[in-house]
């Protein structure tokens, strides 16, 4: 599955910023630190957060 970069909104404090789609570690929220995405080995899970616009 190929990779890209999405934005996503942070469902706890609204912040938007660009994530990875395919994490190897979690990402975090850089405003309030909420996990946005948790690895999958794979397409990372949406935890915190709504996919906005994907850039493929
Ligand atoms: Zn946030």
């Amino acid at each position: 599955m190929p990779s890209y970069f999405m934005k996503v909104k942070c469902t706890e404090c609204g912040n938007e910023q660009i994530v990875f789609s395919h994490p190897a570690m979690e990402v975090k929220c850089l405003k309030c630190g909420a996990i946005l995405l948790q690895p999958r080995g794979g397409k990372g899970h949406l935890l915190h957060a709504e996919v906005v616009e994907t850039y493929e």
